[in-house]
């Protein structure tokens, strides 16, 4: 969206100089804020933790530079979050010293810039997700408008001037230059409370949301509530009060104009003694005080005993880490110590977040610090690629404080910290695998990681192989792992049979699974497109070679007899394969006889060493841009026959009889076309396919090809067979070719 789109009216002249401009928001966005405010939705209490949330962000964010360059923090020394509940304007102001948003930011951030989170959480409410997901979609920020009828931002970034954001929703919001007072560095946003929504300006309410879901919170958070309190004083101490009204804390700010006290007098007791000296007079005065209260004291989790933590408590530092919903699956806390110490506390989450393997982002969710100082997120030298999902925190004793990502590169103390975390991983799988019930959640959402992992991770390749999990021919709806796959391997059975494909359904029914299904072998069905790679780095387990049913070369065990018979098949097929290697001539590699199949005429297998009909399927998808590859690339095809099928049987007895009849090529073609889809293949050209077949079914029919529907002669019983038709016809199917 180009600029001009983006701003609705021209920018106006404030009276005090500054320009206010309006915007529009992207639409998705706006789409996203009256989903927001127009739901019916209870668990409205999220909007304080996402906020909370972003100005912790925004926090780590100046942190990290100040690592490096100090002066960054020299527009505000301290790194906080402040709640100010006013009940008396029904508004809640969340006060953060953090990074702040330069103008562009604040345009580009706070809606302009799509994200593409929008839309997926739309889908996802649509899809029943629940809107406290909101966080998980890296749209946090909207989630206020489903408790505030307008919302503004003050924010100031070291590298600009002061702006305000301003928006009641309604499709557009507002940016000026802010001349008021300066928040120094940092952002403040103000929610003017929706009337039915003032229980969050009350101090229990918030106090308690906070205790919820923003404990763990690494900065702290302090709730500054103006009160009232009354206070006994004598009448010459009242006439100072009256001026100056008493602050709490530290905080010795000049209090505010309107916070004068109320003085109400106190009736003395007339009837005292009257030797008595004179009692001063004293009264009760209601004194303005701001109360100020640290809401997150706990010393960050990671570093406690393990034996101390809870499972809730797990849980809750889980959800506010990562914003999931959800609590984790599993976790491992741990520390290393000796030559190299750190603590590390590492989640598997319930599900895979939506963006996984989304444009190759190679992001992850570990964040590291150093003795306990929030350093940097998504580090990715922590954690290789395929455990992206894994989510924690890692603290090192030893690492610089003032470490950058160019020379966390090279660190070699990372690459030890990195080596420690797989191993951890791994054994937190193995752990989880014994349970299967929690291994399959974890299985179900992660499968695709760890099979990256066989293909990613050579060292640990063997270790990894023991976490698959496969459905196979005789495990029904259940998993098996490899291990238990050869634990049923049959007496003789050297080798692992797998079949790769789109579906269980459709290798189930694969022609290639029925000849080994039938001899007593299990067949592992690998359906996911990256099961190829990973298969072909796995190569063998247990020093059992997994073997592909579909690639040339099938040999299953069987007896002299057998093989002797076999043979001869061979050499009496032989002149078959010969003439429809010359029909099909470059579309095939080669025509043999096979003993791998049972009900089917013909299947078509890929070289050993070449695609399979699924790879070559994953590549024509990947590849849509560049089909050149595709041409060298593509699977080479062999044409395996069964000869005990009637339908070879009788073509082998027309070449014997004429190997040049005329219909030959067209029922070759049909066979070969046919077994291309049933191994899996997709027909380069489906219509000439579909005009050989609809001819067949004319001559099943009996209709005259020449004629139209009401022509023609009178349908016969049976289907005729091809050589009854005339030889024009024959030349001319070859005319579509
Ligand atoms: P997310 O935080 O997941 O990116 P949000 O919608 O919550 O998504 O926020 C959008 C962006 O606005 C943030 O990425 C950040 O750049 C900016 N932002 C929000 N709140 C603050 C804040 N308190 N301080 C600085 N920047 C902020």
């Amino acid at each position: 969206m180009s600029e001009e789109e983006q701003q609705t009216t021209q920018p106006e002249e404030m009276e005090d100089g500054g320009e206010v401009e309006t915007f529009a928001f992207q639409a998705e966005i706006a789409q996203l804020m009256s989903l927001i405010i127009n739901t019916f939705y209870s668990n409205k209490e999220i909007f304080l933790r996402e906020l909370i949330s972003n100005s912790s962000d925004a926090l780590d964010k100046i942190r990290y530079q100040s690592l490096t360059d100090p002066s960054v923090l020299e527009s505000e020394k301290e790194l906080k979050i402040e709640i100010i509940p006013s009940k008396d304007e029904n508004t809640l102001t969340l006060r953060d010293t953090g990074i702040g948003m330069t103008k562009a930011d604040l345009v580009n951030n706070l809606g302009t810039i799509a994200k593409s989170g929008t839309r997926s959480f739309m889908e996802a409410l649509q899809a029943g997700a629940d809107i406290s997901m909101i966080g998980q979609f890296g749209v946090g920020f909207y989630s206020c408008y489903l408790v505030a009828e307008s919302v503004r931002v003050i924010t100031k970034h070291n590298d600009d001037e002061q702006y305000i954001w301003e928006s009641s929703a309604g499709g557009s919001f507002t940016v000026q230059r802010d001349t008021g007072e300066s928040i120094g560095r940092g952002t403040v946003v103000t929610l003017v409370m929706k009337e039915d929504q003032n229980e969050y300006v009350e101090e229990k309410r918030v106090k308690d949301v906070i205790k919820k879901h923003s404990q763990f919170i690494g900065y702290p958070i302090s709730l500054r509530m103006m009160k009232e309190r009354d206070q006994e004083i004598t009448d010459d101490e009242a006439e100072d009060e009256e001026e100056t009204p008493k602050k709490d804390g530290e905080d010795e700010e000049e209090a505010k104009k309107d916070d004068e006290p109320k003085i109400e007098e106190v009736e003395e007791d007339d009837e005292g003694d009257k030797k008595e000296e004179p009692k001063k007079k004293t009264k009760t005065i209601k004194e303005k005080y701001e109360d100020v209260q640290e809401l997150n004291k706990t010393k960050p989790i990671w570093t406690r005993n393990p034996t101390d933590i809870t499972q809730d408590e797990y849980g809750e530092f889980y959800k506010s880490l990562t914003n999931d919903w959800e609590e984790h699956l599993a976790v491992k806390h741990f520390s290393v110590e000796g030559q190299l110490e750190f603590r590390a506390l590492l989640f598997v989450p319930k599900r895979a977040p939506f963006d996984l393997f989304e444009n190759r982002k190679v992001k992850n969710n570990i964040k590291l610090y150093v003795r306990r100082v929030f350093i940097m997120e998504n580090c990715e030298e922590l954690i290789p690629e395929y455990l992206n999902f894994m989510k924690g925190v890692v603290d090192s004793e030893d690492l610089p404080l003032n470490i950058s990502r160019e020379t966390l590169q090279q660190s070699k103390i990372l690459k030890v910290i990195r080596k420690n975390l797989v191993k951890r991983c791994l054994e937190l799988f193995a752990e989880l695998a014994e349970d299967t019930e929690n291994y399959k959640k974890l299985y179900e959402q992660f499968s695709k990681n760890l099979k990256l992992g066989i293909h990613e991770d050579s060292q640990n390749r063997k270790k990894v192989a023991e976490l698959l999990r496969y459905k196979t021919s005789t495990c029904g709806e259940e998993y098996s792992s490899l291990k238990e796959y050869v634990s049923r391997m049959k007496e003789g059975q050297t080798q692992i049979y797998y079949i790769t494909g789109e579906s269980v359904d459709q290798v189930s029914h694969s022609a290639f699974v029925e000849r080994v299904r039938k001899s007593g072998f299990e067949v592992i069905y690998m359906v996911e497109p990256i099961d190829e790679y990973c298969v072909q780095q796995l190569k063998e387990y247990e020093g059992k070679t997994l073997i592909s049913v579909t690639k040339e070369g099938l040999e299953l065990p069987e007896g002299d007899d057998e093989k002797k018979k076999f043979e001869e098949l061979k050499s009496k097929f032989e002149p078959l394969c010969k003439a429809m290697k010359d029909i099909l001539d470059k579309k095939i590699e080669k025509v043999s006889v096979s003993g791998r199949l049972v009900t089917s005429p013909c299947c078509i297998v890929t070289s050993q060493y070449g695609w399979t009909a699924n790879m070559e399927r994953i590549m024509r998808a990947q590849a849509l841009r560049d089909t050149s590859t595709m041409g060298y690339m593509a699977a080479k095809k062999h044409l395996e026959l069964n000869p005990e099928h009637p339908i070879v049987e009788s073509l082998r007895a027309k070449v014997e009889s004429d190997k040049n009849d005329k219909s030959l090529k067209d029922l070759v073609m049909l066979l070969y076309e046919t077994s291309l889809m049933s191994s899996g293949f997709s027909l380069d050209d489906p219509q000439t396919h579909a005009n050989r077949i609809h001819r067949m079914i004319k001559l099943g029919l009996g209709i005259d090809d020449d004629s139209d529907v009401t022509g023609g002669d009178a349908p016969t019983e049976e289907m005729p067979p091809l050589e009854g038709e005339e030889d024009e016809d024959a030349s001319r199917m070859e005319e579509v070719d």
